[in-house]
Parts: structure tokens; C-alpha cells; sequence
């Protein structure tokens, strides 16, 4: 499996700002065999599937999407919608929106579900806060998380097949990241659950790591057995960084 590179621009760069982005990243030389996209606000994923491709990143995705295709949801973007702009990927249950919008399981559950039927596919966010961790419950944590979606009839289905990040929560923004060894234990035990549900299909399903990447880090993840690839929030924001980022993650 090639290793999977997902910039995260959480809350960042509207059409204009998004444009500027692209324009600049179009000057990065990139390894070839990276499976690199961009998570983009909705306001500017027009501006990005104009030109995100001429920039070689293939792959584009949006933040969240809500469970319904349309209806009276006012505010919300539904997958029907995003599939106009022919998304690639969308992030569901990132822990921002989980601890500030109060989105649980459930519903995270249900848009991924809503976003496969879709043709997208999700890319899933589970991880453990510092409290859990410190009282030695993430593997119980995540393994919670992770059964929510599987039991709500996840599937391995070609274009809309699921991606899962574990993004230990305290380490998101913090520039305190995980260390591979600790993250190797936890994408061992998601791959363990996926692999008894999919059997040999749950080969398809990559296993990426968040929370603080940078190009100095990345190289660590992507060598250590289990971890599929990487979600890169703060060290995406500046082009330049992003582009040495994703040159790091190879072996030159
Ligand atoms: C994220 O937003 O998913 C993330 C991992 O952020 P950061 O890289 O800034 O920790």
C-alpha cells in the first residue's frame, strides 16, 4: 500500500487565501509514489478542484459533512452536495469537532455511512484525550470509537472504502506528537479489529497517524510497522512546509 499524506487546513484559507496556497504549492517538487490530499473548508472547495490537481495532489476532501443528503438541516453541507465538487475523501469525528460541537459516535457513525454511500470516502477520526490516557485507557477509548462505525455498517466498498486516523487528542495542535512506538501499539490493535470484520478486504483500509506531524517527525511514522500514512493539520498550513513534509516522508 502506498503511504497516504492528508493536509488538514481546519479552520484556514477561504477561496482567495485557498488559491494562493495551490499557486505556491505548484512549485514543490513531490515523490511520486505519495498518495497526497487536502482537506479543504467548504467555501473554497470550488477554488481548490479547479487547480489542486495542476498543484499534484490528487486527492480532495472536505471536513465534515452532515448524515442527510439534503434537507431541512439549515447550515449543514450534505454528501449529495459534495459529491458535485467530486471529493475524494472526507474527514468525519475530527476531535475539534467532537470537543467543540459536541458530535459523538453516533453521529459520526452516520455520516461516515451517509459519505460511503456516497462514493467519498470517509476518513475517520478517533483518539483518546489526555485524561484517558493518563488513567491507561485509549486502547478501550479507541477501540470504542472505531466498533461505533463498524457496527453501524461500515464497509469496504471501492471508492467510498474508509480510511482511519488515530489522532490521540492531546497531541493535536500541541507539538507534543505521539511517539511511533506508542501510535504502533494503538494502529496494531485498529488493524486487529478491522481485520477480524473485513478479513483480508481490511487490506484496503489504510490506518494514518495525526496530531503535531511535521517534517522532522514524519519520516519515524511512516517507517514503523501498522502506520498507512499521516493527517498533517499546523504543518500543512504553509505550503513550503507542507511540500518538505511530504518529500520527508519517503526514504530519499
Ligand atoms: C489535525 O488537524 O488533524 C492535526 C493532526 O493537527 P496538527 O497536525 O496541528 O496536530
Amino acid at each position: 500500500m502506498r503511504k497516504t499524506v492528508i493536509a488538514n487546513w481546519k479552520m484556514h484559507y477561504g477561496p482567495v487565501k485557498a488559491g494562493a496556497w495551490i499557486r505556491a504549492f505548484r512549485r514543490e517538487r513531490l515523490p511520486k509514489d505519495l498518495e497526497i490530499g487536502v482537506a479543504v473548508p467548504f467555501v473554497s472547495l470550488a477554488a481548490a478542484r479547479s487547480s489542486l490537481g495542476r498543484a499534484g495532489v490528487p486527492y480532495l476532501g472536505a471536513q465534515d459533512a452532515f448524515w442527510a443528503n439534503e434537507g431541512a438541516f439549515t447550515g449543514e453541507i450534505g454528501p449529495a452536495m459534495l459529491k458535485e465538487f467530486a471529493l475524494s475523501f472526507c474527514l468525519v469525528g475530527h476531535s475539534e469537532r467532537r470537543q467543540h460541537l459536541g458530535e459523538t459516535d453516533d453521529m459520526v457513525a452516520k455520516k461516515a455511512i451517509s459519505l460511503q454511500k456516497n462514493g467519498i470516502r470517509p476518513v475517520i477520526c478517533v483518539g483518546e484525550t489526555d485524561a484517558q490516557r493518563k488513567k491507561g485507557e485509549t486502547l478501550k477509548v479507541v477501540r470504542a470509537q472505531v466498533a461505533a462505525v463498524l457496527s453501524a455498517g461500515l464497509k469496504v466498498d471501492g471508492a467510498g472504502s474508509p480510511i482511519i486516523a488515530y489522532e490521540p487528542v492531546w497531541a493535536i495542535g500541541t507539538g507534543k506528537a505521539c511517539s511511533g512506538q506508542d501510535a504502533k501499539v494503538v494502529h496494531e490493535a485498529i488493524h486487529d479489529m478491522l481485520n477480524k470484520k473485513f478479513g483480508k478486504a481490511a487490506s484496503e483500509i489504510p490506518v494514518i497517524y495525526g496530531g503535531s506531524v511535521d517534517a522532522r517527525n514524519v519520516g519515524e511514522y511512516l517507517s514503523t510497522t501498522h502506520i498507512d500514512g499521516v493527517l498533517v493539520g499546523s504543518a500543512s498550513l504553509d505550503p513550503r512546509a507542507f511540500g518538505m513534509l511530504c518529500r520527508a516522508s519517503l526514504p530519499a
